[in-house]
């Protein structure tokens, strides 16, 4: 069978319709997208560039069966300046969806949609497990937190009326349980009224990074559904890029219903409450040269650019951004899923090496940024080239520098 027999005709049509149907064929194959996409040189035979025309011309076959699909982090620097606005990221996701219903996804992502079709969650975890380890971790951090009194202390969990509904990241409470005591410290310090539910255990969308709208949707749905039962003012996002800017810009138009309440991320909390005088930092307390790594999720398609530096360049002495930044800010190149595609192994790595370069010309000791998908992957990249930087969160360098 040739490859362009695997697809039905109706599949590619469908398929370009998604995609951008006749914007594909107005692709000028200008280079724009070739140009600024960090894989340009790990793949010489396949490049954002190809994409839209192949698509219109009903060779997604060769698409599919691309390594690229699964290489590319959805970052979106391609689009940025594409003169006919086509969307790569969901190009991507659509003819990964189409993989996945050939039986061709990596395995530890198919594994991830598996167990959140089964218990609702990328972790495996159910609701009274996740209650059990927050309260563990809880006992844990107020020992060490001494404006907590540990004795009446408590973590809150499904307290009706708040303000605020926090949804954590499972590296939160597995691989990074620091990160756990950083946001109970951020949220005693302001003093905020706030909860955790019980059966959110996970901001985390795999389904998203697999163009599965359907349990994407599903996923969204129970978050928004707690929020609703809770009858919070404000859903505030943990560091999660992806888990963020999905709640914030998709979810109404994907759950066909406004939210009813607010989503913000925790550093915009934060920048919010420093703006308010209600969180108190020690300016320059950070001695070491800081930069800031942009996640793409949360700079380049949320254009929240601004709240996590003026937080960094306040109480860090040395603050230097990296070139590019921002708009044009280089991927990690861990995002859209390939952190946890192990059928990546070094490659994940090996193409990172623009961000290696870029951070080590800043001559900066601390990089941090704000979404865990990027801690690991920068901690990684670390590791893997052998640099003498530190990898923090914002909201790390943030309670670090707590006034009182
Ligand atoms: S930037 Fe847009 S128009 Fe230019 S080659 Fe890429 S997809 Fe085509
Ligand atoms: S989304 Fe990022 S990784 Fe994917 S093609 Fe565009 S620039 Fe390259």
């Amino acid at each position: 069978m040739t490859v362009e027999n695997i697809i039905t005709e109706q599949q590619a049509s469908s398929i370009a319709a998604t995609c951008g149907g006749e914007d594909l064929r107005e692709c000028l194959t200008c280079d724009k997208c070739l140009s600024t996409c960090f894989l340009k040189d790990a793949y010489p035979n396949m490049n954002p560039r190809e994409l839209p025309r192949k698509i219109y011309h009903g060779r997604i076959q060769e698409l599919v069966d691309s390594e690229f699909i699964w290489a590319c982090t959805l970052c979106s620097r391609c689009t940025v300046d594409c003169p006919k606005g086509l969307q790569m990221d969901l190009i991507v996701r659509t003819l990964r969806h189409l993989a996945e219903s050939q039986g061709k996804a990596p395995k530890r992502l198919v594994e991830g949609i598996e167990k959140i079709n089964e218990v609702g969650n990328s972790v495996g975890i159910d609701s009274q497990e996740f209650v059990e380890t927050l309260e563990w971790l809880g006992e844990e951090a107020a020992a060490e937190i001494d404006y907590i009194d540990e004795e009446t202390f408590s973590v809150p969990i499904d307290k009706n009326g708040v303000e605020f509904l926090y949804i954590p990241n499972p590296r939160e409470y597995t691989s990074m349980p620091h990160m756990f005591s950083v946001y109970l410290k951020f949220f005693s310090a302001v003093k905020a009224d706030w909860t955790f539910a019980s059966d959110v255990c996970d901001i985390s969308n795999w389904a998203y990074f697999m163009g599965d709208q359907e349990t994407c949707t599903k996923l969204l749905r129970n978050i928004v559904d707690a929020a609703g039962r809770l009858g919070v003012k404000t859903l505030v996002s943990t560091e999660c890029g992806h888990g963020f800017s999905i709640l914030r810009r998709d979810a109404e138009k994907m759950l066909g219903q406004p939210l009813g309440f607010e989503v913000v991320s925790v550093v915009e909390l934060a920048h919010r409450y420093f703006e308010e005088g209600r969180l108190r930092l020690k300016q320059g307390h950070v001695k070491e040269r800081v930069t800031y790594h942009d996640p793409c999720e949360v700079s380049r398609k949320l254009g929240v650019y601004e709240p996590p530096r003026e937080l960094l360049k306040f109480v860090a002495q040395d603050y230097i951004e990296m070139s590019p930044h921002g708009k044009y800010g280089l991927c990690c190149g861990g995002g859209g899923g390939v952190a946890q595609n192990a059928d990546m192994g070094r490659k994940r790595l090996e193409n990172a090496k623009e961000k290696h370069d870029q951070i080590a010309q800043t001559g900066a000791a601390i990089v941090a940024t704000s979404c865990q998908a990027c801690l690991a992957q920068l901690n990684d990249i670390v590791t893997f080239y052998n640099m003498t930087v530190n990898v923090k969160s914002v909201m790390e360098l943030v309670v670090e520098s707590l006034a009182d």
